[in-house]
């Protein structure tokens, strides 16, 4: 077999591929999945050469460390097929930097880039077909590690699964979002592991944001764990307000995330002459620029839902409503990364990876 990626990876074909029994036009986010995955094991202190296989179930021990003490760290992006057929990714080695940041904080062994970009590439060839064309939808990728080697003993584990698994999806969110700011609960902490994808830190948020839901939100913004005077994300996405004409955001620290999405919107947004400004923002800037007119937008940013424009913020039992207005940033900066991801637009930053 010739490939154009380094790494032979050997590849076990699903004997009936599943892709007619999904409805293409009925995608939920993330719920159905491929006809193969990369699996890539960790063991004798080594990550082996990955594989392809057909997408199938794992069998673990009871005592497999990720069941107890939450080694696990993951990656979220999407592949497109823009008009000529071309397999696109969106800045993946972005991903397969961040995705070993975030082992090294949870002392998951460092994977080898190649094995993640080979393995990708040639997973991606062959599950081309599962890529969805329509309008927001995408084949959404998660490679993902995780702890599977055994023992009660609470210490690293000397085995890990590395995993890449595909789901064609829809658009992640529909409508304007409902937004709570939060209080009492923390996503992270100073000195803690908010900056990783960590499974973890989404457990943490379940909670806190079903609180939320019982209450009429969708979602919560989630504040310094310190003083709950600053807000740092939106749910699981970064967060932007737009004051006047200016474009806010919060700097990243170890306790948020680094965004791809986050970092591209900022870029584009410089390019297309918009003021940025990357500093904090007080929840009480964020009320007094509503009450006097000055606060125009507020939305999430993330692979997922690319932009997710917030319709209105609750703060201690009172909601404030983001105004309805023409020509929003959420919509030229969605329009101009989908664009550049979909290949309509040219990408000046050379951020499209082709197949
Ligand atoms: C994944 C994630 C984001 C968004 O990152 P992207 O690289 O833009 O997808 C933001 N915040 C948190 C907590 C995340 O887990």
């Amino acid at each position: 077999m010739k490939t154009d990626t380094v790494t032979q990876i050997h590849i076990t074909k699903a004997a009936k591929s599943k892709i007619k029994d999904v409805d293409f036009n009925n995608l939920n986010f993330g719920q159905e999945f491929s006809d193969h995955m990369l699996v890539c094991d960790y063991k004798d202190g080594q990550w082996e050469t990955p594989k392809i296989v057909p997408y199938q179930p794992i069998t673990l021990e009871p005592s497999a460390k990720i069941f107890h003490y939450g080694q696990s760290v993951f990656e979220g992006m999407k592949a497109y097929k823009d008009a000529n057929d071309n397999v696109l990714l969106f800045r993946p080695m972005d991903n397969c930097k961040r995705l070993n940041i975030s082992s090294k904080r949870l002392a998951i062994p460092e994977l080898p880039e190649v094995y993640f970009m080979d393995g990708l590439t040639e997973l991606l060839k062959l599950e081309k077909d599962w890529i969805p064309t329509s309008e927001g939808s995408a084949l959404y990728i998660r490679p993902f590690i995780f702890a599977s080697g055994q023992g009660f003993h609470a210490s690293p584990a000397n085995a890990y699964k590395f995993i890449i698994a595909c789901a064609p999806s829809g658009p992640y969110f529909s409508g304007k979002v409902k937004v709570l700011i939060e209080e009492t609960y923390s996503r992270s902490a100073n000195g803690g592991v908010g900056f990783a994808k960590a499974g973890g830190n989404y457990a943490g948020q379940f909670y806190p944001t079903q609180l939320a839901k019982d209450k009429g939100y969708h979602q919560v913004i989630w504040t310094d764990d310190n003083t709950h005077e600053y807000i740092e994300e939106a749910g699981a996405m970064n967060v932007f307000a737009r004051i006047n004409d200016t474009l806010l955001t919060v700097p990243v620290s170890d306790r948020i995330l680094d965004g791809i999405t986050r970092k591209s919107v900022i870029e584009i947004a410089e390019t297309e002459g918009i003021d940025v400004e990357i500093r904090k923002i007080s929840v009480k800037e964020l009320i007094e620029a509503s009450q006097n007119g000055s606060l125009k937008e507020l939305f999430g940013a993330g692979t997922a839902a690319v932009i997710s424009p917030i319709a209105s913020f609750g703060y201690r039992d009172q909601d404030y409503d983001l105004p309805v207005i023409e020509n929003s940033y959420a919509s030229l900066l969605k329009k101009r990364i989908t664009d550049i991801q979909t290949n309509k637009a040219e990408d000046p930053f050379g951020w499209r990876f082709n197949v």
